[in-house]
């Protein structure tokens, strides 16, 4: 679905409203001129009534765009979902015979976000993200480092307690 110009959506909405207006006001002043002025305030009524309109148009308008433009995000997240696939491991973005990654799971599934994940520098990391700092570790589980207890909390660094 082609995403409507917002912009030209609310210019022509407000061109027009600022039409009816001095039309509006051409009359009243005419009515003002020809020294007859029962019927005046009812017309300067029809004037303010016309402009509170075409305010609430122009907020409808507006709530129109807005809603437009999440529809076409929506769709668009959508058909990127529709390409991704997950190996277990990453996440790739497969388009016909194309396949581009890995992107990074943690970013995704939290954020929506598509990552691209780097080569491991070391063995034991098969891949690495820049964005979360989250590790793909190559093979068993046995291949993640241990992590290391800080030293300062270990009983011995409490001698004489
Ligand atoms: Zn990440």
């Amino acid at each position: 679905m082609p995403c409507v110009e917002p912009v030209t959506t609310v210019t022509t909405a407000i061109t027009a409203g600022h039409h009816a207006v001095a039309l509006l006001k051409g009359i009243t002043e005419k009515i003002k001129a020809s020294g007859r002025s029962e019927g005046l305030s009812d017309f300067i009524d029809v004037q303010m009534a016309m402009l509170d309109l075409i305010q609430k148009h122009h907020e409808q308008i507006w709530e129109n765009v807005q809603l437009r433009q999440r529809i076409h995000e929506l769709e668009s997240d959508k058909a990127r979902d529709q390409d991704l696939r997950f190996d277990g491991e990453v996440y790739w973005k497969v388009e016909g015979d194309k396949k581009d990654g890995p992107f990074c799971q943690t970013c995704y599934d939290r954020d929506r976000r598509l990552a691209r994940l780097h080569a491991g520098k070391s063995e034991a990391v098969k891949w690495n993200c820049t964005v979360c700092n989250n590790f793909v570790y190559r093979g068993s589980a046995s291949n993640r480092p241990v992590p290391q207890m800080p030293t300062d909390i270990l009983p011995g660094a409490w001698a004489g307690s």
